[in-house]
């Protein structure tokens, strides 16, 4: 992916659930993609599970 560019942008978000890690806004915590933004997933170790559909995601591309 070729990088843009970009105006530097100071945004204060409000919530915890965002971290800036290494320039790159990093989520602490994940959304269900099935049920929607709003719901979030239960974060382990090595992936994220919805307590409410069940729909699981594994933490990938970490590793370079
Ligand atoms: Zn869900």
């Amino acid at each position: 992916m070729a990088k843009k560019e970009k105006k530097k942008k100071v945004k204060k978000k409000k919530g915890e659930y965002y971290e800036l890690k290494e320039g790159k806004l990093e989520r602490k915590k994940l959304f269900c993609p099935k049920c929607g933004a709003g719901v979030f997933m239960a974060t382990h170790k090595s992936r994220a599970v919805c307590g409410k559909c069940g729909y699981t995601e594994w933490k990938t591309g970490d590793k370079k």
